[in-house]
């Protein structure tokens, strides 16, 4: 009998590892651990440097480079994947920006300019990302992305980044649905903070840590593992019936009122 959630024989690349504490990283080792083949993108030659070793600690394993702003580079990306495989069964969208100035103010503050990188790097660049991976994808391919509870509701201090994941949620149900003719999946995991990069950003953020491992229902924060496990079912067969979701691996805390 074959096991729905091994990955064997799979191929899929993650976009959005920036060292070993990445989110993407945690969804890329349950990954490989089920036996998938992956390729990852950099976003400039810092974070290239940074992942290069993490790369090459997985067999097959290659890099490429990715600014989700810029067109051209999406589709060369992509290309650069074909080049390689014949086709992906799965992409991880793992990338999120917004400039600090927007995070350490009140939202109502949140500059033009700002609101709208957020958005484009934040939200947009899944759909273009859609665009240029699901015409390589057969029947049973799968798209993942990260979101965060501040996405639902305000969480103080994350600001215009909250409403990107709003635009970024909404976007899975979109996308499930103009998709899922062809037989893909999309859906998203809404982590729990974990300590990374792009979490050291948002003010106040050590204090979240702190509310969560004392009030969630496990009284513990999530660990990339966690995530990484999660992430790796919903792209995996056993997650077949399972589309525009929002699965929230964040040791319950979602769904506490007060
Ligand atoms: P991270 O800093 O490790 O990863 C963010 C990645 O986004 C980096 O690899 C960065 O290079 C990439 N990125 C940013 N702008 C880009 C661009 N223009 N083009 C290509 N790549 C770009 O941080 P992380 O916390 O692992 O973030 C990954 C995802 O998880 C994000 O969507 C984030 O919002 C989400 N998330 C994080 C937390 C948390 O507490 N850390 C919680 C919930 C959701």
């Amino acid at each position: 009998m074959s096991n729905p959630f091994s990955m064997a024989g799979k191929k899929g690349v993650v976009l959005g590892v920036a060292n070993k504490r990445s989110i993407g990283w945690g969804i890329a080792e349950a990954l490989a651990g089920a036996g998938a083949q992956l390729g990852f993108s950099y976003q400039g030659d810092k974070i290239k440097d940074k992942i290069t070793p993490l790369v090459g600690s997985l067999d097959g394993a290659f890099m490429l480079p990715l600014d989700v702003t810029d067109d051209a580079q999406v589709d060369a990306f992509f290309d650069g994947v074909k080049e390689r495989w014949d086709g992906i069964d799965f992409v991880v969208h793992s990338i999120a920006f917004a400039k600090s100035d927007d995070l350490n103010q009140d939202f109502v503050r949140t500059s033009r300019e700002g609101f709208a990188l957020a958005h484009d790097i934040s939200a947009y660049s899944l759909t273009r990302v859609c665009q240029a991976a699901t015409p390589m994808m057969k029947p049973g391919g799968s798209v993942l992305t990260v979101s965060y509870l501040g996405g639902e509701r305000v969480v103080q201090g994350y600001n215009v980044m909250g409403v990107a994941k709003a635009a970024l949620e909404m976007s899975v149900r979109y996308l499930a649905n103009d998709l899922g003719p062809s037989g893909i999946r999309v859906n998203a995991v809404s982590a729990g903070p974990v300590n990374t990069l792009a979490a050291r950003g948002i003010s106040g953020f050590t204090d979240i840590l702190q509310h969560v491992a004392e009030k969630a229902p496990l009284r513990r924060n999530v660990t990339l593992d966690q995530i990484g496990g999660a992430g790796a079912f919903l792209l995996s067969d056993a997650a077949a019936g399972i589309t525009g979701e929002v699965v929230h691996v964040d040791s319950g805390y979602h769904i506490l009122g007060m």
